[in-house]
């Protein structure tokens, strides 16, 4: 696969259009916080009839079946190439909007999705992916990131014939308006060291006793998404609350696909935001003169902007490489997820900063859309895994061949 199909592109010129018609007029007040980015994800979910694919697809399960409305990898039917799409366009405009409704439907929605019960995709799937809930999706916590498994200090008991968690998580996309949590913690089992203890997920509904959930945090960028912690204290859930319903599974390998998710999914992120940085530093290009020439005529300037254009066709070949493979059912090594996320995030930063050099003092004001690019891509080699991350387990991949 090297480009979009007929029907994929047309989608794409619908996602474009209905960007720039519904999105773009909120993108400042969602940035400044005053917007909420969930009714405008409610208006791309009906208007492109994600709600009707996924209640469709419930309606044909057969009861008790593994209903798998917008298969194992989110929504759109299970598409990765019309998933990538939305996440191209909705980047273009607004990265913060796109990893809100990517944390909400992909992190969270697909998780469920991928290993929860038939019951629990129809109850907690099903609405997040018509947009009537928002979902989050908590791993992190203030000492556990980078080695999220090992420090995990977030804890389920059982109790009667469910569990008491106990604990906190921190950076949490959508968590401080998020109706389901995907919440990941450490199953106390008596005599076991912490570093022994299985990790499970458990689905947690917004107004549990003994749930809290922050205000939103204050962040370099990302505004248009929502962050927040999350505080867990003897919050009683029932078995049903238990991901899969079964302890046999442990969490740890299904999160590990979550986090292999969320690092090729940050790929069409990477391009969308690298794509419009080069639009529009070619539009500046052309217009801004100095000395009475298109700053566009000098050199220093072009080899910017051939830069930007080189990183983007390597960005778009990695993305059209991952989704052959996923259109083959190939999976992708942990190190290539690794490498292709490392590649991107670095050259969407470098890109977006290159584009807020071309614009000059333009480039540094809030009014144009580089500058909350560059705030916003730095998130990609943090998040789903740090830069550093990446190299450790690209390196061990090697050495262990
Ligand atoms: C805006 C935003 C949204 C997020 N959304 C979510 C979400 O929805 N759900 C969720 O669970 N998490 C989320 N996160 C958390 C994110 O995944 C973590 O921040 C990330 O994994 C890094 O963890 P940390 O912040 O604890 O950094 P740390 O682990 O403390 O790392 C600090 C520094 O040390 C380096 N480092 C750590 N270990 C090593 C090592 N072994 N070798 C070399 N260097 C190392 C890191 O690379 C980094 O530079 C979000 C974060 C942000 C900023």
């Amino acid at each position: 696969m090297i480009d979009f199909t007929d029907e994929q592109k047309m989608a794409q010129r619908m996602l474009r259009t209905w960007a720039e018609k519904e999105l773009v007029p909120l993108v400042p007040a969602m940035e400044r916080g005053d917007v909420l980015p969930y009714d405008a994800m409610r208006h791309l979910i009906r208007s492109f009839g994600i709600d009707e694919m996924a209640r469709a697809t419930f309606a044909k399960a057969t009861p008790g079946g593994d209903t798998n409305a917008g298969g194992e990898r989110g929504f759109f039917g299970g598409d990765p190439a019309l998933s990538a799409i939305v996440a191209i366009e909705l980047s273009r405009v607004c990265p913060g909007f796109a990893l809100a409704f990517g944390a909400s439907l992909g992190l969270a929605g697909g998780a469920i999705l991928a290993k929860g019960t038939a019951a629990q995709k129809k109850r907690f799937a099903l609405p997040i992916l018509t947009g009537e809930k928002i979902g989050a999706w908590a791993m992190t916590e203030p000492g556990a990131g980078s080695d999220a498994f090992r420090s995990m200090r977030t804890i389920a008991r059982r109790s009667g014939d469910g569990y008491i968690l106990n604990g906190q998580k921190t950076f949490i996309t959508n968590a401080p308006f998020a109706d389901v949590l995907v919440i990941y913690a450490k199953l106390a089992e008596p005599g076991q060291s912490e570093n022994e203890r299985p990790i499970h997920a458990f689905i947690v509904e917004k107004g549990a006793p003994g749930l809290s959930l922050s205000k939103p945090m204050e962040k370099m960028g990302m505004h248009s998404s929502p962050t927040g912690e999350i505080f867990l204290s003897d919050v009683c859930v029932a078995k049903s609350a238990l991901l899969g319903e079964t302890e046999t599974l442990p969490a740890r390998d299904r999160a590990r696909e979550v986090f292999h998710g969320e690092r090729t999914g940050m790929v069409p992120m990477c391009f969308g935001v690298i794509d419009r940085c080069l639009e529009l530093s070619v539009a500046y290009a052309k217009e801004r003169q100095t000395w009475g020439k298109q700053i566009g005529e000098y050199q220093l300037v072009q080899e910017k902007l051939a830069r930007m254009y080189m990183h983007r066709e390597n960005v778009r070949n990695l993305l059209f490489k991952q989704l052959e493979k996923a259109h083959k059912k190939v999976t992708i090594s942990a190190a290539e997820a690794s490498a292709s996320k490392l590649y991107c995030a670095r050259v969407a930063t470098e890109c977006a900063l290159e584009a807020v050099q071309i614009f000059g003092g333009n480039g540094y004001m809030r009014e144009f859309t580089v500058e909350m690019m560059a705030r916003d891509a730095k998130l990609f080699q943090i998040g789903g895994g740090t830069d550093e991350i990446q190299i450790t387990a690209i390196a061990r991949q090697l050495l262990s061949e």
